[in-house]
Parts: C-alpha cells; structure tokens; sequence
C-alpha cells in the first residue's frame, strides 16, 4: 500500500473487512484509497476500511465460479494497446475491452502499438480501425515504441491520472510503461514467447506510480474481461453508435438481431456503423456465457 506521503506499507486486512464483500474474491484492489493503522515500525499496517469507490472493474473470478475479482478501482480511463501485425489484435477483442469500460463508463483511448512493422497492407488497416473508433468518439494514437516516438505524447495522456492498460499479450503494454519509467524495468516478452502455453497464468494487476504523476495500472495475465456479469439486453448500451440509433428500431425492445424494421441493421447496410463492430455485437449476444441469463 502506497501512503499519500509516498511510504510504502507491507499492510494486513482487518478481519471483519473479508466478510463485507462476500461475492469479491479480494476485498481490496488497485486503486482502492483505504484508511491504515501503521504499526511503529511504519513499514507495516492494518487496512480498516476501504473507502468509497468512484467505480469499479470487475471480472469472474473463475468460469465455475459465482464470485467476482475486483480487478481496479476508481479508474479514469482505460487505453487498449492494439497492433495491426505481430500479434494482430482482433477486432472483436478491442470491442470487448470497450465495452467493458462502456459498462462502467471509464472513458477510453487506444494505442495502436509497433507503426514501425507496418508495410502498405496494414497501414491501410490501421488507418481504416483509426476512422471507425475515432467516428465513434475513441482517441487513437499511432505510436512505436522501439521506432523512437515521443515518450512525451503519452505522458501527456496519463499524466495525474490512474490509468488501466489492456491488451492482448505481445502488443507491448510492459514496453510502453517501461518506456514512460525505465526503472520499472519490467519484463517484456520475446515475439516467439507469446505462443506457449502456460504464458497466460493469472496474476494480480499492479499499479505503478508514474515519475510525472499518475498510476498505471498494469494487467498482466489478464485476457480480456469478463463481460459475464452483465445483462444480455443491456450490451447494445456499450456500444455507443449501436445505442445512439436504437431509439429509432420499430420495437422498443429490439436487440438489433432479426427484429424488422431495425434501424440498426439498415445503418450496418448503408455502411454508417461498420460491419467489424456490428459483428463483434453479434458474437457477443451469442456468447454461452449470456445466453441463460
Ligand atoms: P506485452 O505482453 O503487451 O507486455 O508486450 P511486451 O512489452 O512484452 O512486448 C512484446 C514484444 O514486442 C517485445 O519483444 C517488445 O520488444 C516488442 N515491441 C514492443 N513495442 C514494440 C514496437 O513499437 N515495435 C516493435 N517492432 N516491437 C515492439
Ligand atoms: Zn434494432
């Protein structure tokens, strides 16, 4: 636990602190501001209480399990770290970070990462995913990390804030936070490595303080979100282009599937929400996970 006067404090749970959060695995997560009695030493303490949360994210602790894992707290944005190529990130996996964040309206930013490996073919990619998420209201940034671009446009975007990073593994989170705070020295994978197995073990997310202010909360291990935990009638929400024209579908309780008259499906058509999105929607209403809720 990191103290406002920036002491770090190896702290315990107060007991009764377990029992009020029954259905979270971990009472307390990153980001959490908490109130510690330190002990004498001021190397140690107990956490007594756990204070408001501004939000929360959330995620399965297990498939079989009922219980969720706090993953962060009082988080102001989240970035999506993507790459057109060595991984490729897949459309439907940048759509699942966003509405995640949709769902507990974290603002969001993407990063497209390793601009220096693109050829003709994925510049062209690049720049068509670029039109459709700023069209619909997300910050994309071109960046390269080992390309020498500008630390500094990215200090701008995290400074004084706490900030949650995702992405798939190989796209170059542990890379960037590295570049924004080399004393971090974390590890950083070799291209090859992300194919093994075993790779994807789970880890608790950490959360770094940043040399010129801010925390970036790092997710290691972390595979996407849980996006079990919401209501199957309520993702349309999360999609900001989808939710903005379903007011104007015929039905009022039209889920943009094979409704008639759907003024969501008439715009993939006419091509005004892109199909990759529309698909990601899709795909999403027909995960086993949804469909019995
Ligand atoms: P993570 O799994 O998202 O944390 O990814 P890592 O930071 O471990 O990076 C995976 C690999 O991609 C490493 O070998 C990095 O050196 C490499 N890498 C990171 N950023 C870039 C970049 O901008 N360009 C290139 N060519 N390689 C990069
Ligand atoms: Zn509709």
């Amino acid at each position: 636990m990191l103290s406002s006067c920036g002491v770090i404090l190896d702290c315990l749970l107060k007991g009764n602190l377990r029992v009020r959060e029954l259905r979270t695995t971990n009472p307390v997560a990153v980001g959490d501001n908490v109130k510690v009695i330190p002990d004498k030493d001021n190397k140690t303490g107990i956490i007594t209480e756990v204070l408001d949360r501004k939000n929360y994210i959330l995620r399965k602790a297990s498939n079989l399990s009922r219980q969720s894992q706090i993953i962060a707290a009082n988080v102001d944005q989240t970035i999506l770290v993507a790459t057109i190529i060595m991984p490729e990130t897949p459309a439907e996996f940048i759509d699942r970070f966003l509405i995640t964040a949709e769902a507990y309206s974290v603002p969001s930013k993407i990063i497209f990462n390793k601009t220096d490996l693109y050829g003709s073919v994925e510049t062209e990619k690049l720049n068509s995913l670029v039109d459709i998420y700023s069209a619909i209201g997300y910050e994309c940034i071109r960046f390269s990390v080992t390309g020498g671009d500008d630390p500094d446009i990215l200090r701008n975007i995290l400074k004084d804030r706490i900030t949650l990073i995702g992405g798939n593994s190989g796209v170059g989170k542990s890379s960037l936070i590295n570049l924004l705070d080399p004393s971090l020295n974390l590890k950083t994978a070799e291209i090859s490595d992300y194919h093994k197995q075993g790779k994807h073990i789970t880890t608790f997310p950490e959360m770094h303080p940043m040399p010129f202010g801010g925390f970036v909360i790092d997710t290691p291990g972390l595979r996407g979100f849980g996006i079990t935990d919401m209501d199957r009638n309520e993702i349309y929400h999360f999609f900001p282009e989808i939710f903005k024209l379903s007011g104007l579908c015929k039905f009022y309780n039209c889920l943009h599937l094979d409704e008639p008259e759907c003024a969501v499906r008439d715009a993939v058509e006419e091509g005004k929400i892109a199909l990759s999105r529309y698909r990601s929607y899709v795909s999403i209403m027909n995960d086993e996970n949804l469909k019995y809720r």
